[in-house]
């Protein structure tokens, strides 16, 4: 008997645990969700962040009192070390005070705009003619030059309307989910154009050097969405410290009215505009920080399991569905772990990061920073525009590599978890059904053995430490909050947010109980394959496409081909 025993321990040493032998603590799941669904306070937690505080540009000061009002908070529910961990210099920082813009002539109107992030103010209110500029190649612009100098330019297309006749809010259906299950191999046709991107990119930047030399007052272009929803994010890399600062203010407009004053001049028609655009730059500090907090650990305290979701935002609301939501469930599931009074074995570990829309900045640097760093870039390398900047090789590990457990993310908006991408990881995948198990009556079920991109999880895939996404009903994430200025708070969903709570601190407790490490894939010693690269160069120019007056095909694609799916960000 003690030799058989001691053969199963062996065994159990040697192999990665089996669906069957993982376990799961059915007490603690019990206590997790009566103190959720009887106490939670991720509301509250979400009107402090989203109502007081506000959006939270990376840079902004909106975000450093995000920061230091998450850190307080971590605190006062008695977790350990919370303290702001630094990266950077990032660059410039930036808010806007004022954004007012109105139709004087030949009628009076008010306009839905607000300020490109990173742009320049007007000097105080200024009242000038309209003018249209809308091209197809660089070639017409010779022909333009000289008429557009203390005028106010329209830009761009003028986009068609069509009525939305497709629902507002998506969820997963049984359907849905299968498909999400079903593998897909790599090497599917690529959904991305890159040439025509390109393209894109290239008669834009034509157009922005020839408004350099021709100095209009403003510039206005159409911005993403319809009925009221108004996308705006940044263009190119303005906060960067090597760029000079914009000459004039950049504008994205409401489709409805920016389509209202390019017909009339299209036909024509003079068109005054009277804006006040005031926008601050922020040049003496650079860096950035993340929150981070955590639950010690026991017999295990120096392995770590960690959780996270990115706590800035654009601009345009409050950031409350990107991300949010991510960071009130990360923060109301390390309060539910301290409200059950939970002993964990290993260290959980809260972070919650900044710089994650301008390119996963500050996960990429906390990864950089404990567990596995890549050669510097150099100068020149720095100043390439992101789609010409290559991952260096080879890694360095340090050696907190080896005492990262796993981590988890949640970045898809305000829709409850139905699942996880399991990234390829097979024996992550086989955990996961069980820990999932639990949480089947709240449409917890489906695990994925494919990639997701563009959250903060893949900070740590790409160095081959194990970083997950749940998968998460989509809502209106991408009709009417992604990077808009309806996401607000009233697009929180509590009862799924609720939800996410429990299961993510659900699987944190077991990441932090279990006997075994998180199993993981191999290191990665090279560019990752040619499919994860070009979803990772879709994903990149589809955020900044969505920046673009250009007409884009929608807010995000789900799927880019080959097995990687875009989401988040
Ligand atoms: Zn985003």
């Amino acid at each position: 008997m003690k030799r058989l025993t001691a053969f199963v321990c062996l065994l159990g040493l040697a192999i990665p645990a089996l669906p069957g032998e993982e376990r799961v603590d059915y007490d603690m799941v019990t206590k997790l969700r009566l103190e959720e669904f009887h106490h939670s306070q991720i509301m509250e937690i979400g009107s402090e962040l989203m109502d007081r505080i506000g959006p939270r540009l990376t840079g902004s000061p909106q975000m450093k009192e995000a920061n230091e009002w998450t850190r307080s908070k971590f605190a006062e529910w008695g977790l350990a070390d919370s303290h702001l961990e630094p990266w950077g210099p990032f660059g410039r920082g930036w808010s806007y005070q004022a954004c007012a813009v109105r139709m004087t002539a030949p009628d009076h109107a008010e306009l839905l705009a607000m300020p490109v992030a990173w742009t320049a103010s007007t000097n105080g209110t200024v009242r000038a003619a309209a003018i249209r500029l809308n091209v197809k190649s660089k070639e017409e612009l010779e022909k333009l030059k000289g008429q557009y100098a203390g005028k106010i330019v329209f830009y761009g297309e003028i986009r068609p309307s069509k009525p939305n006749e497709k629902a507002e809010i998506e969820r997963f259906d049984e359907k849905d989910l299968e498909k999400e299950a079903r593998y897909e191999m790599p090497g599917g046709p690529p959904r991305y154009n890159r040439d025509e991107y390109m393209k894109r990119r290239e008669l834009r930047h034509a157009v922005d050097a020839f408004l350099k030399d021709e100095k209009p007052l403003a510039v206005v272009d159409d911005g993403r969405g319809d009925y009221g929803t108004l996308a705006v994010q940044g263009l190119g890399e303005d906060w960067k410290i090597s760029h000079p600062i914009p000459a004039y203010p950049q504008l994205s407009m409401e489709t409805e009215h920016f389509g209202r004053v390019a017909r009339l001049l299209d036909r024509k028609v003079p068109v005054e505009i009277e804006m006040d655009v005031k926008t601050t730059f922020i040049e003496q500090d650079q860096m950035q920080w993340n929150t981070v907090a955590e639950i010690p650990g026991s017999d295990k305290k120096d392995e770590v399991v960690m959780l996270g979701a990115h706590l800035d935002s654009w601009h345009g609301g409050t950031g409350a569905t990107d991300n949010g939501a991510g960071s009130i469930v990360c923060m109301e599931a390390v309060r539910l772990l301290k409200a059950v009074n939970v002993h964990p074995r290993r260290t959980i570990r809260v972070a919650l990061w900044s710089g994650e829309e301008q390119g996963l900045f500050g996960s990429r640097a906390y990864v950089d920073q404990h567990f596995a760093s890549r050669p510097k870039l150099t100068k020149e390398e720095e100043e390439l525009p992101w789609y010409r900047r290559k991952v260096k090789w080879p890694l360095t590990l340090k050696p907190e590599f080896s005492k990262l457990s796993v981590y988890f993310n949640l970045d898809n908006g305000s829709g409850k978890i139905r699942g996880i991408y399991a990234e390829d990881n097979a024996a992550a995948a086989a955990i996961f059904r069980t820990w999932l198990e639990p949480f089947h009556d709240l449409g917890a079920t489906t695990v994925t053995l494919n990639r997701t991109g563009g959250t903060d999880h893949e900070s740590f895939d790409q160095v081959g430490l194990p970083g997950f996404q749940f998968i998460q009903d989509q809502l209106d994430y991408e009709t009417r909050t992604h990077h808009t200025n309806m996401d607000l708070y009233e697009r929180l969903v509590k009862e799924d947010l609720m939800q996410a709570s429990v299961v993510m601190a659900s699987f944190v407790y077991n990441a932090a109980m279990r006997d075994g490490m998180f199993p993981r894939k191999p290191v990665p010693k090279e560019e990752p394959t040619k499919i994860e690269k070009k979803a990772d160069e879709a994903e990149k120019a589809e955020k900044e496409t969505a920046a673009t007056p250009t007409p884009t095909p929608g807010p995000k694609s789900r799927a880019v081909g080959g097995s990687a799916r875009m989401s988040g960000r």
